[in-house]
């Protein structure tokens, strides 16, 4: 079976032999102190709100995450507050020495790396391989954004207009207290790496992980306490998503905000805070997609059936990025079907803490429910279920949702299941006739996130990049058709319904979200 064995190879730490064994005694470590009571993290001090809400880990109903503070708006506007009052001294830290905090969070990382990688399992089901990816990640995002700073000499430029006794100046300046809303998928990159991105530019955070997962964002906000960056700069809030983002729409005291996570929610949540800001603030979305990807003829089908296996299917196909809709030319459609079934057959799944596994439990019922829902609406359009289509709840590890790697074909491409983010393993594939009409077919979407081409021939490749209306474009990526950004080699970022600002995190241009520009002008 040649996508478990290379699976097995696929971490961001393959040089280390005793990668199994650390990630182990990590897990047996983080698993005796799981079901602890977590405060929420204000101005550096442990906060209890009146009530708690308790976090079952999706590996099991016997797996009790934590108790978390259900926050509401006093401890949401005591963070708000915190964040305002540091604000004024952390934007004057030069921003060299904000570099430094960074680089230093990421060493504490680098540290911390088996036991977060623990949590991360444990508290989303992530299988190791996929978790270990998402610290050394974290690393790689936190590291490339200082680095991005130190390339640009803080941004700040000299404008060509300088004479020989006025300065013209441009500063690229922060905003003030930021709040960073962080889904359940990637519960430590996706909320470590925006409130790095705006503390490092000079604004405070006000932190928000996923009720379902806020253990990696609370000990991420620890980080940045023990190494130091001012009490007040970076807080943690737990509990409801609505109540926090009601909270943080209605206080002036945001100057911004970063949110990843589903195009409903975001959508409702940038009205909000349009709707009750004085004026217009920036609003960072990063949501969800339905990522198309290309096989044509002359593709090296070995290399896509892999890609689109890890696209589709890693971490269940719960990705912003999972591979949802294949396009298929027309002559290889069959033999491309056959190789895809065969090998999907084969991913293996169950409790994501064991080597080898390939995918893990979902995160809840819900999204049980999605997949059923979605199964019964190919079948009832007429389409065909190619593989799986069925979920259960586990035993073996005592309760947990699972469904199976799915593939359906033969539903209109305006169906839902060719439509909207899914957010489970499913896959639908179509046929195409001619690049163009290939290409066609992946554009026509609200979406627009990641897209992937399988073509052995350049001007095909080509021309996917130059029509393909997509932020994140790959070709030929076995280790994912759609997945699997890393830093400094994608910039990871949405257009059209997928993102707001088309600039993509990991990339060059992600930090200068996070400012303003001042001219400075000095005249003699
Ligand atoms: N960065 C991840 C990838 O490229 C996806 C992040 C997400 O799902 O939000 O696969």
């Amino acid at each position: 079976n040649w996508i478990l064995e290379e699976q097995i190879m696929y971490t961001s730490r393959p040089g280390d032999p005793g990668i199994d064994r650390k990630y182990e005694e990590a897990l047996i470590e983080a698993e005796t102190h799981m079901g602890q009571v977590h405060p929420a993290r204000v101005a550096g001090e442990e906060i209890h709100a009146r009530e708690t809400f308790t976090v079952w880990s999706p590996i099991g109903k016997t797996l009790k995450t934590g108790v978390f503070q259900q926050c509401g708006m006093a401890e949401t506007e005591a963070a708000i507050l915190a964040a305002n009052e540091t604000y004024d001294d952390w934007s004057h830290t030069p921003w060299e020495t904000r570099c430094a905090f960074i680089d230093e969070a990421a060493d504490r990382l680098e540290e911390e790396y088996y036991h977060l990688a623990a949590l991360i399992t444990l508290e989303c089901a992530k299988t190791r391989n996929e978790s270990l990816a998402e610290v050394g990640e974290a690393v790689a995002l936190l590291r490339y954004h200082s680095t991005v700073i130190r390339d640009n000499d803080g941004f700040l430029r000299s404008m060509p207009a300088d004479t020989e006794t006025d300065r013209y100046e441009s500063v690229m300046r922060p905003f003030g207290a930021w709040a960073v809303i962080s889904p359940f998928n990637f519960p430590l990159v996706l909320g470590a790496g925006a409130a790095a991105a705006a503390l490092i530019t000079g604004n405070t955070v006000i932190m928000k992980p996923a009720s379902a997962t806020p253990l990696s964002m609370l000990t991420f906000c620890r980080i940045l306490e023990d190494v130091g960056i001012p009490t007040g700069a970076a807080n943690c809030i737990t509990g409801s998503g609505l109540a926090f983002g009601k909270a943080v729409s209605q206080s002036p005291g945001i100057a911004g905000l970063t949110f990843t996570g589903s195009r409903d929610a975001g959508t409702w949540l940038r009205q909000e805070f349009t709707t009750h800001q004085p004026y217009p603030k920036p609003v960072i979305l990063e949501l969800g997609s339905k990522n198309p990807c290309i096989v044509t003829a002359q593709a090296d089908l070995k290399k896509a059936v892999e890609g689109v296996i890890r696209g589709a299917f890693g971490f269940s196909g719960q990705k912003c990025s999972a591979t949802s809709r294949v396009y298929i030319e027309q002559p290889i459609f069959h033999t491309f079907v056959e190789m895809l079934t065969d090998q999907a057959a084969r991913c293996t799944f169950g409790d994501p803490r064991q080597k080898g596994i390939f995918m893990g439990p979902l995160i809840d019922s819900a999204a049980k429910e999605r997949f059923d829902a979605a199964v019964a609406s190919v079948s009832a359009a007429g389409g065909y279920i190619l593989l799986g289509g069925r979920s259960f709840y586990g035993t073996e590890t005592q309760g947990a949702y699972f469904a199976e790697p799915t593939i359906v074909t033969g539903i209109p491409h305006d169906h839902p299941v060719m439509k909207n983010e899914l957010f489970v393993p499913l896959v639908a594939l179509a046929t195409f006739t001619g690049i163009e009409e290939g290409i066609r077919l992946a554009n026509d979407t609200e979406f627009g996130l990641t897209a992937g081409i399988f073509s052995e021939k350049p001007e095909e490749v080509e021309e996917f990049f130059s029509h393909i209306r997509f932020g994140v474009c790959y070709a030929n990526r076995k280790d994912g058709a759609t997945t699997g950004g890393w830093p400094e080699y994608q910039s990871f970022g949405g257009w059209k319904g997928s993102g707001s600002t088309g600039r993509g995190v990991g990339g060059p241009y992600y930090l200068l979200s996070y400012m303003r520009e001042q001219a400075q002008t000095r005249l003699a």
